[in-house]
């Protein structure tokens, strides 16, 4: 590994980077996690976490990574054998139905081409042709981290709500939440899948799990295996402040700073600066001449941005070049989408000059790399920034 003068631009789409202030909560000394101090962090955390999932009901933390979330989410509402609706986004999408599928789930998988979100109209006709009620859950990515394509979690809710069918709803906000508005409550979402190395801004290592009444009451009869993943035991250790296994407590120490920083900026304020500069970000790609991958105006990401290479360019190459030369890191493509797209992360701790530094390092990269580009790409981004 060299080393190179001043801060890495880490700016991929997650792990994300880790304010200072959240570093420094982190790096206070490990307490007993039996003790009184630590039941009165749980209970300010777990309160401060509801907002930001916009629920009132519970929210479950897990020492694990995203995809362990996602089997808590699976495990903990189904059986053995229940059918589960999923839909092809992307690669995080194949990734969660094939784990549905490890499991013991019958999934039906809705292909698509990775430049769209979830359609609500497909749900909805999956779920109508399923007369005998035999899909018992809807598992969609709010944003999937491999295409930057949102899908409008809400308009799906309605259209399985107009349906009749009582299937429940599952959302993966691993890359959306505390940077895309997301309303578990307000959407009737059943449970809430995220992690804690995007939007919530610490290091990777904790996975969450929103849970409606729905959800629990499916907890209750649900037969999949399960042990860790459990929400009862810790729901019911939560209510005294605690945990029944040792917790990741000095990531709860940087989680609770994160929350501050959150609160003190205000949800919609951060919302509306993921938007401002993914919309910078479009407005450079686009002015390189490039295209960016999603394809429906009213799905753009806010988090991050995809961008298709031409067909005679390797997009691994690009993020080489950028990495040796700028020492940035970009998201490569993921699954079929390899060497065809990187990804550019503008989520969590993010302002507007990390975003004139991470343009211009992706403008010097394709120009380096031989892309035929317009080098106004970078400018006008720059007025998108200046102007609002
Ligand atoms: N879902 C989405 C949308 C993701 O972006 C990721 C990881 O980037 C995952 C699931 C898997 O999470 P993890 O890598 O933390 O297990």
């Amino acid at each position: 590994m060299t080393s190179q003068p001043g801060r890495h631009f880490l700016q991929i789409p997650g792990p994300t980077n880790v304010p200072d202030q959240v570093l420094r909560a982190i790096s206070a000394p490990t307490i007993d996690h039996r003790g009184p101090d630590f039941a009165s962090l749980t209970t300010e955390l777990l309160t401060s976490l509801k907002p930001v999932f916009g629920t009132s009901g519970p929210v479950v933390v897990f020492p694990g990574s995203g995809t362990g979330a996602w089997e808590a989410a699976l495990v903990n509402t189904l059986s053995t054998g229940d059918r589960v609706l999923h839909v092809e986004t992307g690669h995080f999408a194949t990734l969660w139905q094939r784990m549905a599928a490890g499991l013991g789930l019958y999934v039906d998988f809705v292909p698509g081409d990775w430049r769209h979100g979830v359609s609500p109209e497909a749900v909805a006709e999956r779920l109508t042709a399923d007369s005998a009620r035999t899909i018992k859950a809807v598992c969609v990515v709010h944003n999937e981290t491999s295409t930057g394509v949102t899908s409008r979690v809400s308009e799906i809710r309605q259209a399985m709500d107009a349906t009749g069918h009582p299937a429940l709803l599952l959302v993966d906000t691993i890359s959306s939440l505390g940077s895309i508005d997301y309303r578990h409550d307000e959407w009737g979402v059943d449970v809430t899948v995220a992690g804690s190395q995007k939007g919530l801004m610490l290091p990777p290592g904790l996975g969450f799990n929103a849970v409606s009444e729905k959800a629990l009451a499916a907890s209750r009869t649900a037969r999949l295996r399960k042990s860790y993943w459990d929400w009862q035991p810790i729901i019911e250790a939560n209510r005294r402040g605690f945990f029944p296994y040792t917790p990741a407590t000095n990531l709860l120490y940087g989680l609770a700073e994160a929350l501050r920083m959150l609160e003190a900026e205000g949800l919609p304020a951060v919302f509306a600066r993921h938007d401002r500069h993914a919309a910078a970000t479009r407005t450079a790609v686009r002015g390189w001449g490039l295209e960016v991958l999603c394809v429906d105006d009213r799905e753009h990401s806010s988090s991050l941005t995809a961008v298709l290479m031409p067909d005679d360019q390797d997009a691994d190459k690009v993020r080489e070049i950028i990495l040796e030369r700028f020492d940035m890191s970009l998201g490569a493509g993921l699954g079929k989408l390899a060497g065809r797209v990187f990804r550019i992360g503008h989520l969590g701790h993010f302002n507007d000059l990390t975003l004139a530094g991470t343009l211009a390092g992706v403008q010097m990269g394709l120009q380096l790399a031989g892309v035929r580009i317009d080098p106004n790409g970078l400018t006008a981004a720059l007025d998108v920034l200046r102007s609002e």
